[in-house]
């Protein structure tokens, strides 16, 4: 059994001498040339023995509690590949965890285990364009009705990560008795992928894909868990899949910081290395202190999610705080490096538009700080 230090290790040799070379613009945005990369890299990442730290045993992962995946995660994330050649980057690594917790033993031989197993891939297709469900789930248009005893799937999906050439989908459709979740293979008549949307990020496994549900039929071992829970279903993928950015993401702001810590030390500027000046010392320093703070937040979130206790109220003020303070470090580091922070020759500038969407998905920080505000207020929430 390896201690938690030794596989920390390994990952960051993994990391430095394995993912960080083949990150490239030209594979950023190319779904086929990530997945392609993906199934090099996860092979790689099962020989060194870091496979999947939060995955089940059984399907070959790892198995560590939250503060252990805490470590590893961020470790992983130095790297733009690092996360994916663990198979601990969204969608499938909260998909995966959704599915441990609900799916009925079919549905875990299915899907659950080639998703583990990194053989096919799936989404989460909540999003849909006005009027429907955005920050609002309970606004979602999307509809599973009864005919023949099928349930016949209508609606419109938009920004869906993963979506491009996703094997599965995991679906929320409004029923009469509510929100129900669905899972099925993508392959289903009805099913449709209309076009990759562009975002400003890269990187992303199957990018943002628009989606259309035409009377795609499924059959009642499509419903993932029970008819009308759906949306306490969803809490249970957001909650440890927010906290998992934010630990994926103190990663990629440490890496972006180590390049601009690399070159304020080398150059010179008016006389002096650039690292002598007050101003650069202060970037530096802020920065320190917004990463250290955001990890005590993460892994305090993390501690309480090993115990099994709700995270609710932590995952938010988590992902609010985390979201501001990494795009704060990233936006400093980009500023320390001048046009070479901008330029594409660091992977600062990359990482500084990775960190813009994340205070928009996993629920809005406006619309966590309203429910953290509505909380506090409503029953007198002590810090
Ligand atoms: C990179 C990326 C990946 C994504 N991946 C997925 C995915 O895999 N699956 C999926 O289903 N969705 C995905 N999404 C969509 C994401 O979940 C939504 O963007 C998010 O829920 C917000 O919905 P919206 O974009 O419709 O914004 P809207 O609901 O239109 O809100 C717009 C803005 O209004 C403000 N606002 C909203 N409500 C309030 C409020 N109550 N108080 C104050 N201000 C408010 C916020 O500033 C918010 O950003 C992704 C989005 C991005 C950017």
């Amino acid at each position: 059994m390896r201690t938690l230090k030794e596989l920390k290790e390994r990952v960051r040799r993994f990391i430095d001498d394995v993912a960080i070379p083949l990150e490239s613009l030209d594979i950023e945005r190319d779904v086929d040339a990530l997945d392609d990369i993906a199934r090099t890299l996860r092979r790689q990442a099962r020989e060194a023995g870091i496979y999947g730290p939060q995955l089940p045993r059984e399907y070959g992962g790892l198995a560590l509690p939250w503060l252990a995946c805490a470590e590893l995660f961020e470790e992983s994330a130095r790297s733009l590949l690092g996360p994916i050649a663990l198979n601990c980057a969204p969608p499938d690594q909260p998909n995966a965890l959704l599915l441990d917790l609900l799916a009925s033993p079919a549905q875990r031989a299915q899907f659950l285990e080639p998703i583990a197993r990194s053989e096919k891939r799936a989404c989460f297709a909540m999003t849909e364009p006005a009027p429907g469900a955005g920050s609002d789930p309970s606004m979602l248009q999307t509809t599973a009705r009864r005919k023949h005893g099928k349930w016949v799937l209508n609606g419109h999906k938009k920004f869906i990560s993963g979506g491009i050439k996703a094997d599965i989908a995991i679906v929320p459709a409004r029923t009469e008795e509510g929100v129900t979740l669905f899972v099925f293979e993508t392959a289903t008549p009805g099913y449709r992928v209309v076009r990759d949307i562009p975002m400003v990020t890269g990187y992303q496994i199957g990018g943002h894909a628009e989606i259309l549900l035409e009377d795609c039929e499924l059959a009642d071992d499509a419903v993932l868990g029970v008819v009308g829970k759906g949306l306490a279903h969803i809490q249970l993928r957001l909650e440890p899949a927010r906290l998992s950015h934010c630990m994926r993401f103190i990663g990629r702001a440490r890496r972006a910081m180590d390049i601009a810590q690399g070159y304020v030390n080398e150059r010179v500027s008016f006389g002096a290395r650039l690292a002598e000046q007050q101003q650069v010392q202060a970037m530096v320093a802020d920065s320190h202190i917004d990463l250290h703070a955001s990890r005590l937040l993460t892994l305090h979130c993390a501690a309480l999610m090993d115990e099994g206790k709700s995270v609710k109220h932590h995952s938010s003020m988590a992902k609010v705080f985390v979201s501001e303070a990494v795009g704060r470090v990233a936006d400093r580091a980009m500023q320390m490096c001048g046009a070479l922070g901008i330029s594409e020759d660091a992977a600062i500038s990359a990482i500084w538009r990775e960190m813009r969407p994340f205070r928009i998905y996993d629920g809005a920080n406006e619309v966590h700080r309203s429910a953290l505000a509505r909380r506090i207020l409503d029953r007198n929430i002590s810090p």
